[in-house]
């Protein structure tokens, strides 16, 4: 077989505003371009340590079971399911798009029981039907919900969600993919029991990495188990034989992605140097310059403006328009750099999802797309 001849691969320069990723800030870019060093090199293990705690500080907790996955957001959704759910538990599934979805397929393959609560696309998980939920299977083990539906721009007031699911003495599960270092999330205070998020969206970081936390009650479900976790990669136990500092004594589980752990722990340290709560007000200076200015262009928003996610913008294309708005999308990206995203499933060619994450959540960003979009339509 003659070998290909293959030039490298250099990507165009996008302006990323789709539902992730996310456009990096050049000080990430360049974590990624360090040496590199054994996963069990003595130094790297601190470098693990400093990681976590700001982790930690992302997440609000002060949960020792707090680490990165080494691979993307769904598997931090999956590590949750197959770790807390065991053949036979009453999970109830909040779904409102596309993740809560996904959330279900995890529940059948862990041979969970399902109990699913639907809310309409681009409205918030409703708390009372939750709550009848509970009531109608006193037996459920868990509950299920998104903070920032992806699919559809909509927050969910997971907080509440939490409250009610411990009444029922349940466990809570959250989806934090979209949220985390976007819109307040308080894992302590609000008692979510197992995290997940990913690195590649309000974090700016790349994508393949997954962070996750773990209560101590979450975790006492995890050690109670009958049987082994199915995931031999995903074993919580396992994994933290390598990420816990206890005894100082780590063991290899799998090689851990060096650079992308880099990266993150450069995305993090520039999210705790500006604070949470100045990226949550930065996000919601960028959603606000960016409604301000498709209201002219007579584009108004899916979501009420209680639920509206300020880092995920679900905007509906104007009747007029829908018949170009593939193409419309098409030209953004090939002609003027910017990437949008479309609607998925029922919303699909019906809205936009206009990302404004991480470090692309910047005011010449926002002109940027205004007037690109202004031109195109
Ligand atoms: C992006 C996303 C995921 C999946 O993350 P990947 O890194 O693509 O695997 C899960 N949940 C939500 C809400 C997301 O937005």
């Amino acid at each position: 077989m003659n070998a290909p001849s293959i030039e490298s691969y250099i990507p165009p320069e996008r302006l990323l505003m789709g539902p992730g990723p996310s456009n990096m800030d050049p000080r990430v870019l360049s974590a990624l371009s360090r040496p590199v060093v054994g996963h069990l090199d003595p130094g790297f293990v601190a470098f693990m340590d400093d990681l976590k705690e700001l982790l930690r500080y992302a997440f609000q907790t002060k949960n020792a079971m707090t680490l990165p996955i080494s691979a993307p957001g769904s598997a931090g959704m999956e590590l949750c399911f197959v770790n807390l759910v065991e053949a036979g538990d009453q999970v109830v599934v909040c779904r409102n798009g596309v993740f809560g979805g996904r959330m279900l397929e995890n529940v059948k393959r862990t041979r969970g029981l399902p109990i699913i609560i639907d809310d309409d696309w681009g409205r918030p998980v409703d708390p009372n039907q939750l709550e009848d939920a509970l009531k109608a299977n006193p037996d459920a083990k868990l509950v299920a919900s998104v903070h920032a539906e992806t699919s559809t721009g909509a927050r969910s007031d997971v907080q509440t969600l939490a409250g009610i699911a411990h009444e029922h003495d349940c466990l809570i599960i959250v989806d934090t993919v979209t949220s985390l270092g976007g819109i307040p999330l308080e894992v302590d205070a609000w008692g979510l029991d197992a995290v997940y998020s990913g690195s590649q969206k309000c974090l700016s970081c790349t994508p393949g990495l997954s962070p996750v936390t773990f209560s101590e009650r979450a975790l006492a479900k995890v050690r109670a188990r009958r049987e082994a976790v199915q995931s031999w990669f995903l074993d919580l136990n396992l994994l933290n034989a390598y990420w816990d500092d206890g005894q100082n004594q780590r063991s290899y589980h799998h090689t851990a992605p060096v650079h992308t752990l880099m990266a993150l722990h450069e995305s993090l340290a520039i999210l705790a140097a500006e604070g949470l709560e100045a990226a949550h007000a930065r996000h919601r200076a960028a959603h606000e310059q960016l409604r301000d200015g498709l209201a002219p262009l007579g584009i108004e928003y899916l979501v009420d403006a209680e639920w509206r996610l300020p880092q995920l913008n679900s905007v509906i294309v104007p009747a007029a328009l829908q018949e170009r708005e593939a193409a419309i999308r098409r030209a953004l990206l090939d002609e003027d750099g910017i990437e949008i995203g479309a609607g998925l499933g029922d919303l699909a060619g019906k809205i936009w999802r206009i990302g404004t994450m991480g470090y692309t959540a910047r005011s010449e960003n926002i002109t940027r797309l205004l007037s690109a979009l202004a031109g195109r339509l």
